[in-house]
């Protein structure tokens, strides 16, 4: 497989995207681990690999930090965002301890956020640059409604303002 590196603005990242990328040989989940400094050699230019502890030998993710918290991703793009927003929201209605209920909502706001930089203020859609996978690229053929921007800020309206919580910061 390939020797690329994946941009991620912090390892909090990097683990919001290994949610939505299972292994593609056996579709288990990956695990992120930072390579030790050691072990230098072909992980010399990552600062973290995920590999499926399942399929062990197979291809690893090669991550690099890089970019500041307030830079768009490069690794995650607006419909992933939109993905990571759902799932989270989703977790929060299940959540019965409200403190929990609220912190997972505030991270559901996080996600919109991230979305939301993918737009400028004169357009209501985003641009083709906002997509990195065929799938996402799809998805707004398919339902181009739901990527609204107009949409999206109502959303958050509804949400509490995340604070502390930033998908950008490490
Ligand atoms: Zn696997």
């Amino acid at each position: 497989m390939s020797d690329s590196v994946l941009f991620s603005r912090s390892r909090r990242e990097i683990e919001l995207y290994l949610k939505l990328t299972p292994c593609s040989h056996c579709g288990r989940p990956y695990l992120c681990v930072s390579p030790s400094p050691a072990s230098n050699g072909a992980s010399a230019s990552s600062d973290f690999i995920a590999s499926c502890e399942t399929c062990r030998g197979t291809p690893a993710l090669r991550f690099r930090i890089s970019g500041r918290p307030s830079d768009r991703s490069q690794l995650i793009d607006v419909a992933q965002w939109l993905t990571l927003y759902g799932l989270t929201l989703e977790a929060a209605h299940q959540e019965r301890e409200k403190a929990l209920s609220r912190r997972l909502a505030m991270e559901a706001a996080t996600c919109l956020n991230e979305a939301l930089r993918f737009y400028d203020d004169e357009n209501d859609l985003p641009s083709a640059g906002a997509f990195f996978t065929d799938d996402s690229r799809a998805r707004f053929r398919e339902h181009p409604q739901l990527f609204s921007r107009q949409r999206l800020l109502n959303l958050r309206a509804q949400l509490p303002t995340p604070s502390k919580f930033d998908a950008g910061a490490a």
